[in-house]
């Protein structure tokens, strides 16, 4: 089965109205003979701006969190009520950064999961170990529970909107990437975990980004393994020099 390659933008909390302006004019144009599926995640302050120069173009526009409830009295947080009315079209739930700085633990991140799917999103899942937990040789593990809790009580109907995200923490914004054949290692295993929830046929469907510290340099040797679908890109998404090689890897 061929799966189509995603290469996916999150701009953190970086950038004005202005700089995200000018940046995602800069990959509307560089990027509109693009070959794969595209998406810029700017700050819940940008979307607004990004949102028209984005709609209508071969890149979606995606969310960095969404708020667990649908509506209410939770003072600082962001709803997917809110998002849809902004023309956001995916969300990244369960970032490395929301786990460990916000604490934000599987349970949540289902919620908001199945939350956001119920509203019509693509949700991009992130997953992913800690060093002392891959020297400790629980990588797998790690990751097997947070795609079992992460995706519990979604139905295989909904898988289509589903994307994971790996992302090995130790090397998320640090300039070490996991070298190709280990990512590629836990691609698979995570797949063959999917394939156990929903069966062979979701599994081979399902798209599986890699994350950490992709860069132009090593964007071709990640995406030319079998199991690795595309790209979460943090820090060199920022600037369109780093981001669009990535994304026309190859
Ligand atoms: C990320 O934030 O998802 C990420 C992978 O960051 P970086 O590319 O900077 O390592």
């Amino acid at each position: 089965m061929t799966r189509p390659y995603y290469i996916a933008g999150n701009w953190k909390m970086h950038k004005t109205r202005a700089e995200a302006a000018e940046l995602a004019v800069a990959l509307v144009d560089q990027l509109k003979d693009g070959k794969h599926k595209y998406l810029v995640a700017p700050g819940f302050t940008l979307l607004e701006t990004v949102a028209p120069i984005v709609k209508g173009t071969n890149i979606r526009l995606g969310a960095q969190n969404c708020a667990a409830e649908e509506q209410g009295a939770h003072t600082g947080e962001v709803s997917v009520l809110q998002l849809k009315d902004l023309g956001v079209q995916t969300v990244i739930l369960g970032h490395s950064e929301r786990r460990h700085i916000y604490k934000e633990d599987d349970a949540l991140i289902n919620k908001k999961l199945k939350l956001a799917l119920a509203h019509g999103f693509e949700v991009i899942l992130c997953i992913g170990e800690l060093l002392e937990e891959r020297e400790a040789g629980k990588a797998e593990a790690v990751c097997e529970t947070q795609t079992v809790k992460g995706l519990e009580g979604v139905a295989v109907a909904d898988l289509g909107r589903i994307v994971i995200a790996y992302e090995p923490v130790w090397a998320i914004g640090t300039g070490k990437t996991a070298t190709p054949e280990d990512a590629d290692a836990i691609h698979a295993f995570v797949r063959g975990v999917i394939a156990k929830l929903y069966g062979q046929a979701a599994a081979e469907a399902i798209i599986i980004q890699y994350g950490g510290s992709v860069k132009p340099e090593n964007a071709a040797q990640l995406m030319a393994k079998e199991n690795i679908d595309g790209a979460l890109v943090g820090g060199a998404a920022l600037k369109a020099g780093a981001f669009v090689p990535i994304a026309k890897f190859g």
